[in-house]
């Protein structure tokens, strides 16, 4: 086993470290770079994954993140949390790929077939080099010693790997699918009243619980049939769930183990559908960003306000550049003269443009009152293009969106159009970051013009002119009439 790790993994580091190398010279943003790990990288350590049942360290997954960092920030310290690139899209992340849950979502897709598809050659093969239940094992509390449970080294290191997951995510506790029949860890479990009872249906530690409620004797053998004999043997098995079940007689909280044993991942795109689940249990929390912001504005942001901000990032459009701009905007990334001033003595927390203090990136996208009027222009040009009414607001101006309002009641093409817009005079504000006078109106429409030609090239490029006319065909025809701004 030791040598499958040699021959396999170190040449890929090695081929790694060298192609970051030539790569890191080359002219690419922080989302190139995340996308040359997704596309170029991930496959190639993914493959082996699946392939080769190797139990990892952590010290690896180390390794790599050392080396994806270097590569990402061009050898420079990060300026932005891993936990927050590693979000997925939908939630205003960059998706960069977390190898080592890549490499357990491969494994317990393995693992899944075990639970499902037992009737498989190799699933019957591994199954019965175990010394005990296989499913019992995988459901019993953790940590567990592994090393004699079975005579097929794969074996024993898929379950390593399982035990590796399961103390990472502190999953200690007893499975609802732990079996009743055939459970190593509850010694009368071989008894012939157990398999009746399998028959039954009463398999797992799920079926004793009624309405999520541990359940009488007389309502379990009302529902399984069970004769009046067992009684002994239901004491037994409720005496077990009572000592390793802190929750009892109440049911624990579903956790990703429990739905893993639910749900049978055999279907196309099973392995990105267990990594999803994964990422879900402990995504990078935003708390903090959402609470700064808050407290900038000073108003709260709902969970849906602060949602529909979040996947404004990357559904605007998708140029990589400009979800780049939104992602560090929300994130709150740029250095204003506000957060300067913290860690510099010589930079004073003042506006360039208006000397008002604080310049915080509320002030310098929104609340500086040099920006008043260049706002004003863009949403009154919003205004008219659209045909509709639209008051300047710091929600569209900052994130492209509107809070506490029906933003739902705008039609695709508006809200498209206010997102884009609003996104591209971000952009003209950060042009002109440093400056002391504030951004003009009518550099934010040349930028718009431009930016809409490369927009009109991506939607020709995917067979899609028409769906381009239908987004933007209101502002097109709108600058049409206008000469200049
Ligand atoms: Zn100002």
């Amino acid at each position: 086993m030791s040598d499958l790790y040699k021959c396999n993994f170190l040449p890929l580091i090695s081929k790694l470290r060298v192609d970051l190398e030539k790569w890191n010279n080359l002219h690419i943003t922080v989302t190139g770079r995340i996308n040359c790990i997704k596309m170029n990288i991930l496959p190639r350590f993914l493959y082996l994954f699946q392939c080769l049942p190797v139990f990892l360290p952590n010290s690896f997954f180390r390794q790599i993140d050392t080396l994806f960092s270097s590569f990402i920030w061009k050898r420079k310290p990060p300026r932005i949390r891993k936990g927050l690139l590693q979000r997925q899209t939908s939630v205003g992340g960059l998706a960069l790929p977390n190898l080592k849950y890549y490499y357990w979502a491969a494994n317990l897709h393995k693992i899944s077939f075990l639970i499902h598809e037992q009737a498989l050659n190799w699933c019957t093969m591994e199954i019965k080099s175990c010394s005990m239940s296989l499913v019992s094992m995988l459901t019993s509390k953790m940590p567990m010693r592994f090393s004699q449970s079975s005579s097929n080294l794969v074996v024993i290191s898929t379950l390593r790997i399982w035990s590796q997951f399961c103390s990472f995510f502190k999953f200690n506790e007893l499975s609802h699918y732990n079996p009743i029949y055939n459970n190593h860890t509850f010694p009368p479990s071989l008894d012939p009243a157990f398999l009746h009872w399998k028959s039954q249906g009463l398999a797992k530690l799920n079926d004793l619980y009624i309405d999520n409620v541990f359940a009488s004797f007389d309502e379990l053998s009302q529902k399984y049939s069970l004769p009046k004999n067992h009684l002994f043997r239901y004491f037994q098995i409720r005496n077990f769930v009572k000592s390793n079940t802190m929750s009892f007689p109440f049911i624990s909280p579903c956790t990703i183990v429990d739905e893993l044993f639910e749900k049978s991942f055999r279907q196309k795109g099973a392995l990105s559908k267990i990594y999803c689940l994964i990422t879900n249990i402990k995504s990078e929390c935003m708390e903090k960003i959402k609470k700064q912001w808050e407290a900038e504005l000073g108003k709260q942001l709902s969970e849906v306000d602060w949602k529909r901000a979040l996947s404004q990032i990357n559904g605007t459009t998708s140029c990589c550049k400009l979800n780049l701009i939104q992602f560090k905007t929300v994130h709150r990334i740029y250095f204003t003269n506000s957060r300067l001033s913290k860690m510099y003595l010589n930079v004073k927390d003042e506006c360039n443009r208006c000397h008002m203090s604080p310049a915080n990136m509320t002030h310098m996208f929104w609340s500086c009152p040099h920006l008043k009027n260049y706002w004003a222009i863009i949403f009154n040009h919003l205004a008219r293009a659209l045909e509709i009414t639209l008051t300047p607001s710091e929600d569209a101006a900052i994130f492209g969106t509107f809070f506490n309002r029906n933003w739902e009641s705008y039609t695709n093409c508006e809200r498209n159009t206010i997102a884009f817009s609003t996104l591209i005079a971000r952009r003209r504000i950060l042009l002109e970051w440093k400056s002391t006078n504030a951004p003009k109106a009518s550099h934010w429409y040349k930028d718009l013009l431009l930016f809409l030609d490369l927009e009109k090239i991506k939607y020709d490029l995917r067979g899609q002119p028409s769906q381009f006319d239908t987004t933007w065909g209101a502002m097109i025809n709108y600058t049409k009439t206008l000469k200049t701004l």
